[in-house]
């Protein structure tokens, strides 16, 4: 329906009301609006200053003839390939746009059933399962895999989707320091004794760019009888010969007990998955949820992550590119004195250290076809604030050389490069 024709119902609505919400109704939804004060005054004060970093790349691109996009998690450059866009304008032709069911409801196609069983071969697991997107596969595992007399052990840096999990599972919580199998030892030694308990790490982790240390999670973790169940999220198609992740990588593939993923980062398109042994599957299948109460994942979607899954492995050229200009790119930035904080893989961030400098860096880059992700609180503490590039193996080196230029350029006037940190190093 066209905007006006809206806009002329809302009005008719209007007037056969009465009259705009009364005071008592005005009263409750600011109430509701109240602790969002400060969040709404930031988007109004970005929005004034044409600093409102938060654009669709395609708009961008309209206005900037060809900008160079770093905020795809299109690690392998797989998401314009011919070859996936062809599967899923196939499964469109054949399954239509999507099938209006859950999966256990008759929304599974042969294409679902195919690209599980290709998952889980390609992680070496007995089976896997599909969710509509990676956010509600940690809900849906986690949730349904624990309850209130389990502990769950998970990273300080781990994913909101496995913290929500997590929340919702009813289990008690404890968060172990980042990255510190020692910490995670003591607290198991501590509380774990006559309780289930699942210990959650990421392969790779989505703020800081660095790896879990999994050998060292896996062994403390399995002396005390725990689970452990990793997100690939960032790691499938990076990390591992085959692109298998980081329990490939750390030849963990049969010691990891659960293999959660999305299929919106390496695979170029949408969807989650859990791998692991099929009983596992089976009784997450058949209890998660988020699995069970949301419409099954879009045939499109499936098709696309198969045939991508399929050039993953056979094109292994495209993950030496990746990590090719990962390479560079991270040298590139620590010569120009930016820092990197931790990052020895594609997610890289540049640290800029509070909120407001945050938001005016990644708008001014954007001014000048560079596109970067703010992240601001509340996705981290606001001295940790940073702007997040996610390099990919489609980037050309001219590219990325424009990318660093840009960012020193525009960042020098604001304090973030060398200037920051000698300040950091004098204070
Ligand atoms: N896990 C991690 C570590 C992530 O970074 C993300 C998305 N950024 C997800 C899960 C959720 O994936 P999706 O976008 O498919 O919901």
């Amino acid at each position: 329906m066209k905007t006006s024709a809206l806009a002329g119902r809302r009005q008719k609505a209007l007037r056969k009301n009465g009259s705009a919400p009364g005071d008592s109704r005005r009263r409750a939804r600011a109430q509701f609006l109240a602790p969002f004060a400060p969040l709404l005054a930031q988007i109004e004060a970005t929005r004034r200053d044409d600093l409102y970093p938060f654009f669709s790349t395609d708009r961008e691109s309209a206005l900037h003839g060809r900008p160079v996009v770093l905020v795809a998690n299109d690690y392998l450059g797989l998401s314009a390939d011919p070859r996936v866009r062809d599967a899923a304008r196939e499964a469109i032709a054949r399954f239509g746009t999507s099938r209006c069911a859950s999966p256990l409801a008759g929304g599974q196609t042969t294409l679902h059933q195919a690209l599980a069983t290709s998952l889980a071969e390609f992680l070496h697991q007995e089976a896997a399962t599909l969710f509509p997107s990676g956010y509600q596969a940690n809900v849906g595992v986690i949730s349904a895999l624990v309850s209130k007399d389990d502990l769950i052990l998970t990273d300080l840096f781990n994913h909101a989707s496995i913290v929500d999990g997590a929340r919702l599972s009813g289990a008690q919580v404890r968060h172990f320091q980042h990255n510190s199998a020692t910490h995670l030892e003591r607290i198991l030694s501590q509380e774990a004794s006559g309780r289930r308990v699942l210990v959650i790490v990421e392969g790779v982790y989505s703020a800081d760019g660095d790896m879990g240390d999994l050998p060292a999670v896996c062994a403390v973790a399995h002396a005390r009888g725990a689970l452990v169940m990793v997100d690939e999220a960032h790691s499938l198609g990076v990390l591992g010969d085959s692109g298998a992740g980081a329990a490939e990588h750390f030849d963990l593939l049969n010691d990891v007990d659960l293999i959660v993923g999305t299929m919106s980062k390496s695979l170029a398109s949408v969807g989650g998955f859990v791998a692991a042994d099929q009983n596992l599957v089976d009784a997450i299948a058949h209890s998660a949820r988020a699995l069970i109460f949301s419409a099954a994942l879009p045939p499109a979607s499936a098709a696309a992550a198969l045939a991508a899954l399929e050039i993953v492995q056979c094109e292994p050229g495209r993950r030496d590119r990746l990590w090719r200009n990962t390479r560079t790119f991270l040298a590139q930035l620590a010569a120009a004195g930016l820092d990197t904080m931790r990052s020895v893989t594609p997610v890289v961030p540049i640290l800029v250290g509070d909120a407001s400098r945050t938001i005016e860096l990644a708008a001014r880059l954007r001014a000048h076809g560079v596109h970067v992700c703010p992240a601001i609180p509340p996705m981290v503490p606001a001295h940790l604030s940073r702007v997040r590039a996610h390099v990919t193996a489609a980037h050309e080196t001219a590219e990325l050389d424009t990318a660093v230029e840009t960012i020193v350029a525009v960042g020098g006037p604001l304090g973030i490069g060398r200037a920051q940190r000698t300040a950091a190093l004098r204070a």
